[in-house]
């Protein structure tokens, strides 16, 4: 049965084994994250490695999603043993200290007192403490403990009130950039976005950085928005316009927004990007159990079904791949609940309404949608060098494989993310019965369809120029 829904999972040491990874890339994974708030960049580089030998062993794309740590503040060293508070205690952060000493808590963002006001929360340790802030005063927050708890050194800061201006990336996620750009990751994360500059910048700093290291990119890196801060959700025409693809990061946006609106952004954020046609990943706590239960709980697999009904692209993996004990088995569950719901009606959509004089490339896309349900076809075939074109038709809905055929490896591997999407590299074709011939191998080598099923093409003539899709045609498999 044919997975639409792609599945990302977070690469760490439950997997760092190539035998591991290969078997979850049979069991439906899609594209690999690497989260470079752990791991130093040897370790991050083996990592990365082990991930070009598995796509080159299995022949599937895997793209590298760099995710930078981004801004995120934290809590300097504390006891090892940790601090006990109880509710009603009073608490003193002071951004001047990078250590606790027995009186102050060290927080390693030396700015932070500038943008917290009394009145306002400080969650620590992913809210599982909160602090009411009662009074600001130099370098000193001071708050009163509304949660209390043991906080152990390093733990996040989260203060969902604040308005923080804060850059989007920090020294150590411009090296890590660097690095990434070196290693020629397919895509970048970007965490704590706030604006469309935030994205514009990165995408500047990239230029910037193949141009000092000499190197040159046939498709540029996808640049992935995580929406995580209120002030994203409430910028996110913007930030969806400015970047490649958008991830839902539930961890931080369930604490800085309340809870219970969550699941209500999360399909405003997906029908925003499907209507853009920009990849949407759902990421965060999607079967959180099982990292150490070989079972997940009801409510997890109502979430993965949910996600997929709420038509995102993508679904990710984070802490049951990189650190659990269970990372196969996490995505054949995974890959089972997706399959399963898009079995149903629920997962269906409509063709989307567009306004008359919209783009040829799109009225193509639609035209294919139509021709294949009308033709009951096995698939649609395109030829698309950035992607733009299978993304396109992928926007559209079709309940059928669309195989998009690319000479680019960069864009082989970003079309992985993208929902329906069965990309394959083909060298550049001269001609569509060229494209349409060696296309016929792949389909029947891969058992897609057989001799006599129909296929939907789309392409452009002459083959082979970007941003040229131009004729949609009707083929029998011969
Ligand atoms: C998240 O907050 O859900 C997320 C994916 O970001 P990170 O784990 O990198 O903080």
């Amino acid at each position: 049965m044919f997975k639409h829904t792609k599945i990302g999972a977070t690469i760490g040491p439950s997997c760092a084994d190539p035998l591991v990874l290969e078997k979850m890339v049979k069991a439906g994974m899609n594209f690999a994250r690497l989260n470079f708030a752990h791991g130093t960049h040897e370790s991050n580089g083996k990592l990365l490695n082990t991930v070009r030998a598995v796509e080159e062993k299995t022949g599937e794309p895997l793209a590298i999603l760099q995710d930078l740590q981004g801004p995120r503040i934290r809590l300097g060293a504390m006891p090892a043993e940790g601090v006990a508070i109880k509710e009603g205690d009073t608490v003193t952060l002071n951004t001047a200290l990078t250590t606790y000493a027995g009186g102050d808590w060290p927080v390693d963002y030396p700015e932070l007192h500038r943008f917290v006001k009394p009145g306002e929360r400080v969650l620590i340790d992913d809210g599982r403490v909160e602090l009411s802030v009662t009074a600001v005063t130099g370098s000193q927050i001071t708050g009163s403990v509304a949660q209390g708890g043991v906080v152990t050194s390093h733990k996040g800061i989260n203060l969902p009130d604040s308005v923080l201006e804060i850059p989007a990336l920090s020294e150590k996620d411009r090296a890590d950039l660097r690095f990434g750009v070196k290693s020629e990751v397919d895509m970048v994360g970007l965490s704590f976005v706030s604006s469309a500059k935030d994205i514009l910048d990165v995408r500047f700093l990239i230029q910037q950085y193949l141009k000092e290291e000499g190197l040159t990119r046939a498709q540029p890196i996808f640049i992935i928005a995580k929406i995580e801060r209120r002030v994203a959700v409430e910028n996110l025409t913007e930030i969806l316009d400015a970047a490649d693809g958008i991830m839902v990061a539930r961890g931080d946006l369930g604490l800085e927004l309340p809870a219970a609106q969550v699941p209500l952004v999360q399909k405003r954020i997906i029908d925003a990007a499907n209507a853009l046609a920009k990849p949407v990943i759902v990421a965060t706590q999607m079967l959180n159990s099982m990292q150490t239960s070989r079972r997940p709980t009801r409510a997890e697999v109502s979430d993965v079904a949910n996600a997929v009904i709420d038509h995102a692209d993508a679904l990710l993996l984070t802490n049951e791949t990189a650190s659990g004990e269970f990372p196969v088995l996490a995505v054949e569950t995974m890959a089972d609940i997706i399959v399963t719901t898009e079995r149903s009606s629920y997962d269906d959509t409509d063709l989307p309404a567009h306004h008359k004089g919209v783009s040829l490339d799109l009225a193509i896309a639609d035209m294919s949608r139509l021709l294949a349900d009308e033709l009951s076809a096995k698939l649609i075939l395109a030829a698309s060098i950035s992607g733009e074109t299978g993304r396109l038709i992928s926007h559209v809905r079709p309940s059928l494989p669309i195989l998009v055929a690319t000479s680019t490896p960069a864009s082989w591997r970003q079309l992985n993310l993208s929902w329906g999407v069965k990309p394959f590299m083909m060298l550049q074709c001269q001609s569509i019965e060229e494209l349409v011939e060696r296309s016929i191998d792949y389909i029947k080598h891969h058992k897609i369809a057989r001799k006599g099923d129909k296929m939907i093409i789309v392409a452009g003539e002459p083959v082979g120029q970007a941003g040229n899709v131009n004729l949609v045609e009707v083929r029998e498999i011969s």
